[in-house]
């Protein structure tokens, strides 16, 4: 039963991926390990992330996007490492077995897998108790040639810019809009930003509402750009518990302060939303803001890069038709003392208190 549910939802749909990849893959599922080719001029990295029903997902969310997403949040992380993709493998604990929910499951991780070409070599699969969560946990394998910069937390120098890909906060906005479907949305947001919420959210065109929805369930991870971008990036990481927390990181791992521009932030939201919205009023403005600080779930890239690269990494980004902004600048600090301070438009600085998903947090 376990066999036929492994080769029937995962060898048989992936073994194309497998194949197509049989110069690496030299034994794929099936066996007691897999064996895998390695390049002596290229570094093995190794990242994993768990997915947890009732944590990282509704109960009753579409399983094609939690397999997608699964395996989403680990690419992302080969992505901030400037790793390119070679594997990987999948923990599944199930309660019970539902055919149509692990069909559209295998569905959703192949296409993923099959956009970053990126097989899956093996795994585990395990009954739980009933009543448990499902729990996905995936580790994906990646290589960088031994050659290149490595893109750490601790990489920022004084004079960097701080860049982000992408919108941070559209998944928090998706995410609020889910909160409120399930008449919910008291639990994460005050009466005012409640009220805030019900102002941006029905304000926004109908493709940008789905762009909101679909950057929270089937994120698109920055791969290609970050192997492409990476020769001119130092410190790096991907935006997975909200911006105000994963840039202390970088701070911290650095020895470094870094000041962030409310200006830069709002004029991001201000192009991406274009005309179409009218003028954001200062609430609005406000409230996006700290959509973009707080939310998690973007898994967008920060970096920071000397700023001599800027139009460099602006024409890759233009490439790929990603949107890129700087909304920083590193600096040394003086003393030992690392953090993050955010300059108001204003020209006022305060230091920004991390406000990032903690999962043994209050
Ligand atoms: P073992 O008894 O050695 O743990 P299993 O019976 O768990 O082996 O698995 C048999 C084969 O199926 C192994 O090659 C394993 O890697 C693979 N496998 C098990 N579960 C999964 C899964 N969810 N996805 C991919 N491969 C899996
Ligand atoms: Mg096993």
């Amino acid at each position: 039963m376990e066999f036929d549910l492994i080769r029937k939802f995962f060898s048989e749909p992936f073994s194309a991926l497998s194949l197509s990849n049989q110069s690496r893959v030299l034994l794929g599922i099936g066996d007691d390990c897999a064996v895998l080719s390695q390049s002596s001029n290229q570094h093995l990295y190794v990242s994993t992330d768990t997915c947890v029903e009732g944590v990282h997902f509704f109960e009753g969310d579409d399983p094609w996007s939690i397999g997608w997403k699964a395996l989403a949040v680990n690419l992302s992380d080969l992505a901030a490492s400037g790793a390119k993709p070679i594997g990987f493998t999948l923990n599944l604990s199930l309660p019970s077995v539902d055919h149509s929910w692990l069909a559209s499951f295998s569905q959703g991780l192949l296409k993923q897998a099959e956009v970053a070409n990126c097989p899956l070599v093996g795994g585990d699969t395990t009954a739980t108790r009933a009543g448990s969560p499902v729990v996905v946990t995936i580790t994906v394998l990646g290589e960088r040639p031994i050659n290149s910069n490595r893109l750490t937390r601790c990489a920022a120098q004084a004079g960097d810019d701080v860049w982000v890909t992408g919108i941070p906060g559209l998944a928090r906005l998706g995410l609020l809009h889910q909160f409120a479907q399930r008449a919910a949305l008291q639990s994460v947001l005050d009466d005012t930003k409640q009220a805030l919420f019900g102002r941006v959210w029905p304000a926004l065109p109908a493709q940008i509402q789905e762009h909101c929805l679909s950057r929270l369930a089937r994120p698109g991870i920055r791969s290609q750009f970050a192997i492409q971008a990476s020769p001119f990036m130092h410190a790096a990481l991907d935006l997975s518990d909200g911006l105000s927390g994963d840039i202390h990181h970088i701070a911290k791992a650095s020895s470094k302060v870094i000041i962030l521009q409310e200006a830069s932030i709002q004029s991001m939201w201000t192009a991406f939303l274009g005309s179409g919205v009218g003028a954001l009023s200062p609430d609005l403005l406000a409230f996006l803001l700290e959509t973009t600080l707080i939310g998690g779930d973007d898994y967008e890239l920060c970096f920071t890069s000397a700023p001599r690269h800027s139009g460099r990494i602006s024409e890759i980004a233009q490439s790929m038709e990603i949107p890129v902004t700087v909304f920083g600048q590193v600096q040394a600090s003086e003393s030992l003392a690392h953090g993050v301070v955010i300059q108001s438009t204003k020209g006022l600085k305060t230091a920004l208190r991390s406000n990032s998903f903690n999962h043994f947090g209050p």
